[in-house]
């Protein structure tokens, strides 16, 4: 997503995963902390301790520092999906996991960025869900629905 970005566990760089998953957000994090002077919430956590969590109550509270991060995550996730949309037009995006708990104040970013950056002829086709599973049960349903579908 990223031509030259963040180092990747993969071994590449840039990947989506680099700044989309929680790990991702709370490294977003580190760096505009780095690079702004701004007040935030999150200058009173140590940077070893900071969660994505963290970055989402900080939002919730209206800590501007924190929403920009979310916003910027939604945009990357939402740029991603209109990309993948052009090739596999999928009925939904279901998204799942700790950064959702941001809910609209990610979310809201997504499905922005998703409409912004869609071809035309998918717009408004494809929903943008939150995942009711809960944590334990979505791997092992995931992995159970390949089974269905044979
Ligand atoms: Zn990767």
């Amino acid at each position: 997503m990223e031509k030259n970005g963040r180092e990747c566990g993969c071994g590449r760089r840039g990947c989506l995963e680099c700044y989309c998953s929680g790990t991702g957000i709370v490294r977003s994090a580190i760096e505009k902390l780095a690079i702004s002077r701004r007040p935030s919430a999150l200058r009173n956590i140590l940077s070893s301790k900071l969660e994505a969590k963290d970055v989402s109550v900080a939002a919730a509270s209206g800590d501007e520092l924190a929403l920009e991060i979310l916003a910027d995550t939604g945009r990357r996730l939402g740029e991603a999906c209109a990309n993948f949309a052009a090739f596999s037009s999928p009925e939904a995006f279901i998204f799942f996991g700790g950064p959702t708990k941001a809910g609209e104040l990610l979310m809201a970013h997504v499905r922005k960025a998703y409409d912004d950056n869609v071809l035309f002829v998918y717009k408004g086709k494809a929903k943008i869900l939150l995942s009711e599973l809960d944590g334990a049960s979505a791997a092992v349903l995931g992995a159970s629905a390949l089974g269905w579908e044979l």
